[in-house]
C-alpha cells in the first residue's frame, strides 16, 4: 500500500447529481455483466458497473458517457477519471453518505 492523497477539488465535481430520492444501494450488481464483487456507482447517473479488477465495465461506461465521477462501494472513496486521482470534497459527502449507509446501516461518522 501507498499513501494516496485525494485531491480536494476537481473541475469534474460539477458533474455530480442528487443521489436518488431511494438512495444507494451498496449491493447492487454490475449493470453490464451482473457481478457483485467490487462495484462503482456513477455519480451523474447514478449506474453501477464494476471496477478494472472485475471487467473494467466503469471504465468502458466512461468512455462512452464521459462521465468522470465514480464511487466505489468497496471503500466509499470517489475516483475521477479525468484527473486521475481520487477527490474528496463537500460536494460529494451526500453520495458518500447514501452509500455508507447502504453498506453499513449506519450514516458516515458525522453526518448522522
Ligand atoms: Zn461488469
Ligand atoms: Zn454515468
Ligand atoms: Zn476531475
Amino acid at each position: 500500500m501507498f499513501a494516496v492523497t485525494p485531491l480536494t477539488w476537481c473541475p469534474h465535481l460539477t458533474e455530480v447529481r442528487p443521489v436518488p430520492s431511494g438512495g444507494l444501494d451498496s449491493q447492487a450488481p454490475c449493470n453490464t455483466c451482473g457481478d457483485l464483487s467490487e462495484n462503482w456507482v456513477c455519480l451523474t447517473c447514478y449506474t453501477v458497473e464494476c471496477s478494472r479488477f472485475v471487467n473494467e465495465h466503469m471504465l468502458f461506461h466512461r468512455l462512452e458517457t464521459e462521465h468522470n465521477m465514480v464511487l466505489s462501494y468497496s471503500d466509499i472513496s470517489v475516483w475521477c477519471y479525468a484527473c486521475d486521482s481520487y477527490v474528496d470534497n463537500p460536494v460529494l459527502l451526500e453520495a458518500k453518505n447514501a452509500a455508507h449507509l447502504s453498506k453499513f446501516g449506519e450514516p458516515l461518522p458525522g453526518m448522522g
